[in-house]
């Protein structure tokens, strides 16, 4: 496959989207000489403030969807859940990176487990709900305990619910308001990893190593690298998350998360078609960031290096919930030696909203994560 032509520093590149991915993501791109644009349905977002060009609008307008393709030189996201409606519109006038089909395949549960099955990759037993029949079938074939997940629009745990009885099914399924759903095999996992990845024109991958994450209430809160895996199950890590890649035929970058059994098997939870949360220590970590990764593979250039700089580092989330006794104590937290602050100019900081992250680089991994959580905790801590 031929690489097409690059699109040189100085072009402008458009977001979809205007989170903390798409402001990173604007950081890499300006330092890189682009400029960037960004569609969202509100002004001034957390991308929109280092913006050139913001367009404010619904992901479904498509007349400005339109205006904003033709202004750009490419089209890429932060956000994927928007309708192939949009994203073939933008296609008439604009390279879109990764295709509208990458998109679609991923945010729903549904197809995404398809796509799964089809490539041959691990996945915990699974049936579609779309009625009641298939509610009782699916119990009876996965069987109990099980989660119930809505197949559209999920994320961070929102729209699931856990079946610890083939009695809970049903009421489970009405709390999802009978929305077509994935039932899946509870999984009893030992750990959770992800592997985040970049993938060219050309097909050439370039995948960061796994990271190990830990969640609280269906978020992620801690990343860490390495992460400590047996060789062998870091070589399947990185076999699995570049076969979705191919896969999908994606140009961009993209996060598959797993869970590791004790048996040292890995199943596949979730495909993100955009930079991750977990990727977000590649920033100080690693040779190329995930968001520069993004900005290269979708600009056709060379992916770079996803090399691990140092010994080990590890990423902090912080949540809303950090400044209910007040401002946190960014002083004491940037004491911590190798702490890099990250904020997101979100105005409002409610709970579970993310709001910014730490990354700690240095030392070992084990010594990252102390120094990490440590720099947080000094956060809510006398100022
Ligand atoms: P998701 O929105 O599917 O990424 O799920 C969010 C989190 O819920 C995951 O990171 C896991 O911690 C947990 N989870 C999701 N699916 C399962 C499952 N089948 N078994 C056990 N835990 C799960």
């Amino acid at each position: 496959m031929t690489r097409p032509a690059p699109i040189l520093p100085g072009a402008l590149l458009g977001v979809l989207g205007g989170g903390q991915l798409g402001r990173m993501f604007a950081v890499a791109a300006k330092r890189m000489g682009y400029r960037v644009a960004v569609l969202a349905p509100a002004g001034r977002t957390p991308t929109g403030q280092l913006s050139d060009l913001e367009f404010e609008a619904a992901y479904d307008d498509l007349d400005e969807i339109v205006r904003f393709a033709r202004a750009v030189d490419v089209v890429t996201f932060e956000f994927e859940n928007v309708a192939t409606e949009a994203t073939e519109a933008a296609a008439q006038h604009a390279p879109v990176r990764p295709a509208g089909s990458v998109l679609q395949a991923t945010q729903n549960r549904l197809r995404e487990r398809e796509l799964l099955d089809r490539l041959g990759l691990p996945c915990a037993p699974h049936a579609p709900v779309r009625s009641a029949e298939e509610l009782e079938a699916a119990v009876a074939r996965v069987g109990v305990p099980a989660v119930l997940k809505t197949a559209a629009w999920g994320y961070d745990g929102k729209g699931q619910v856990r079946i610890a009885t083939a009695a809970a099914a049903a009421p489970a399924w009405e709390q999802l308001e009978h929305a077509a759903c994935l039932y899946e095999a509870f999984v009893d996992f030992e750990a959770e990893i992800s592997v985040v990845g970049a993938r060219g024109h050309d097909g050439a991958v370039a995948l960061y190593e796994p990271s190990a994450n830990a969640h609280v209430d269906h978020v992620l809160d801690v990343s860490v690298v390495p992460a400590g895996l047996p060789p062998e199950v870091d070589h399947e890590a990185r076999a699995i998350a570049a076969a979705v890649l191919e896969g999908l035929d994606l140009v961009g970058v993209a996060c598959i998360e797993m869970f590791l059994r004790s048996d040292g098997t890995l199943l596949v939870n979730e495909i993100a078609p955009r930079p991750h949360n977990s990727g977000h220590l590649t920033i100080e970590a690693c040779d190329t960031s995930q968001f520069e990764a993004q900005v290269r593979a979708v600009c056709a250039l060379p992916l770079g290096s996803t090399a691990r700089l140092g010994g080990g580092a590890a990423m902090a989330n912080l949540l809303g919930d950090l400044w209910t006794v007040g401002e946190p104590a960014w002083v004491a937290a940037l004491e911590h030696s190798g702490a890099s602050l990250h904020l997101y100019g979100k105005g409002e900081p409610r709970p579970g909203r993310k709001m910014g992250h730490l990354t700690v680089v240095g030392g070992s991994p084990t010594e990252a994560e102390r120094r990490v959580r440590s720099a947080r905790t000094a956060l809510t801590g006398p100022r």
